[in-house]
């Protein structure tokens, strides 16, 4: 038994595609058994579409490997609340930036509960780290790797910086000399000097900070990495996002938070594929997006929507397709019947044979998630092993003590996975127990003891059992194994 769970706690093996060095690394973290690893989040001007929860579901996955793997995991997801779009966007309602961001910040959660994602350990705002990332320019002032223009605003000077473009491979030879780029977001043609501090001009009405290095508002690159810092530290084990945020954003960060500390800012960079619609990109320019409201309003369960993003390998791009998300669903399905019917189980047993079936699966599944979670290899062996013992309930062989063995591996895959826990929450209790119940209390209430016994007896008979606490009656349904 020992032996057993050392294994499955053994990270031994795992591998990541790290972006820095384009080549898959055994990973280790610094600290023994920690994760610190820092998670790009919304920005939150409009609702985020399933082309984001792509990347979000993806950091997700990772999480949860590393939880099953034993480590800790200690998350940060930023949510900009201030930038370029927020700030047209509330412009455009002629409303307060905060009320603004507040109601796309609250739907960001509601989508993640929806999704099954898992909360990280923070959700640092922008906003609310304004004396912060004034500190962090200040210090890239005062080492000589920022200066201020004649505009007012604050800009990095990327020629100072020996190590810029290690991250997105652009070769420092090809920058313009002295050229620079204010806006949040441009291509790699355009690298250049970019701004840290932006100083306020009209078109960001009453969006501002009065501080030491001017009146303004800060640039999207110096929020991740004065926020990654100041919870996390110096040195992350991990960062990510998706892959468009490589270059400028996640090539700026680096050159920031460097400079700053002298010291590797991240050992890690995972970048997630992109969705696509009909082979481009999934994006509010391009107006060829949906929304987890938009699909739900239409009737898709997110749990289909999840197990879509999630069931192919994140280095990959992913078509969506209405015939993916209904392909999705019967494997979700397939997957929860699979773990309804394990109740019924009730056969002779298949002995060893089944400790084989489960050790096969177990390590067919772990090896690929292992390396660099490759989960569609991962899904193929759990559905192999659900055909496998679906064949063995059909020819009642399977023994109640099996069915329940079997059930704990596919509830431990499915902290993974995270599509079946909310089904298998979903106990509901029949009308008639329901109503008995309440006659029991009645009894008890009445002090007739004898009545509320038997009825105790007949919801027993039913397979709901009884419980008197201290809050009330609780009730559970006995699984029938
Ligand atoms: P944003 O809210 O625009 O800052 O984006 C949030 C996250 O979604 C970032 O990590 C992006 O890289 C990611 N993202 C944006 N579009 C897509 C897409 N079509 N597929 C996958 N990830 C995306
Ligand atoms: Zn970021």
């Amino acid at each position: 038994m020992l032996e057993r769970i050392k294994m499955e706690r053994s990270a031994e093996n795992l591998r990541f595609f790290n972006t820095l060095t384009r080549k898959k690394e055994k990973f280790v973290p610094l600290e023994k058994r920690k994760v610190k690893m820092y998670t790009c989040g919304p920005t939150v001007y409009d609702f985020a579409h399933i082309g984001n929860f792509r990347t979000f579901v993806f950091q997700d996955l990772l999480r949860r490997w590393l939880e099953y793997r034993g480590f800790k995991v200690a998350q940060v997801m930023n949510i900009t609340d201030i930038d370029d779009r927020t700030i047209e966007g509330s412009r455009k309602e002629n409303i307060p930036i905060k009320q603004y961001t507040e109601r796309y910040t609250k739907a960001f959660f509601e989508d993640l509960e929806a999704l099954n994602i898992e909360r990280a350990e923070h959700y640092p705002k922008a906003t609310e780290h304004i004396p912060d990332m004034v500190a962090s320019i200040k210090q890239l002032m005062r080492k000589g790797y920022a200066y201020k223009g004649e505009d007012g605003s604050v800009y990095y000077d990327i020629s100072k910086f020996k190590d810029y473009g290690k991250l997105s491979k652009i070769k420092i030879e090809e920058l313009k000399p002295g050229a620079r780029v204010k806006v949040d977001e441009y291509g790699k043609e355009k690298a250049c000097d970019f701004a840290l501090w932006k100083a306020w001009d009209k078109e960001d009405g009453d969006v501002f900070w009065e501080t030491e290095i001017g009146k303004g508002r800060p640039g999207w690159h110096i929020e991740c990495s004065t926020m990654a810092m100041k919870y996390l530290g110096e040195t992350l084990d991990i960062h990510s996002g998706g892959v468009d945020l490589i270059f400028p954003h996640h090539e700026n960060e680096i050159a920031q938070s460097e400079a700053v500390t002298g010291k590797e800012f991240a050992r890690f960079w995972l970048h997630s594929e992109h969705l696509l619609v009909q082979g481009k990109r999934m994006a509010k320019r391009f107006g060829n997006f949906y929304t987890l409201r938009d699909l739900a309003a239409k009737g898709y369960d997110p749990r289909a929507i999840r197990y879509l993003l999630v069931s192919t390998h994140y280095r990959q791009q992913l078509n969506f397709t209405f015939e993916g998300l209904k392909a999705a669903k019967s494997a979700v399905d397939r997957l929860t019947n699979f773990v309804e019917r394990l109740h019924e189980a009730d056969g002779e047993g298949y002995g060893e044979k089944i400790e084989v079936l489960m050790g096969d699966v177990k390590k067919n599944f772990n090896a690929p998630m292992d390396d660099d979670l490759n989960i569609s290899v991962a899904l193929a062996a759990l559905f192999d092993f659900v055909r496998e013992a679906n064949k063995l309930i059909d020819n009642n062989v399977l023994s109640k003590e099996e069915a329940e063995k079997i059930y704990n591996l596919i509830m431990k895959f499915d902290s993974v996975l995270g599509v079946i826990g909310e089904a298998k929450r979903e106990e509901k209790l029949p009308k008639e127990a329901e109503e008995l119940i309440r006659r029991r209390e009645e009894a008890r209430k009445a002090e007739n003891w004898k009545k509320a016994d038997k009825i105790r007896e007949q919801l027993k008979v039913m397979g709901v059992i009884l419980e008197d606490t201290p809050q009330g009656v609780k009730w559970k349904i006995e699984r029938k194994r």
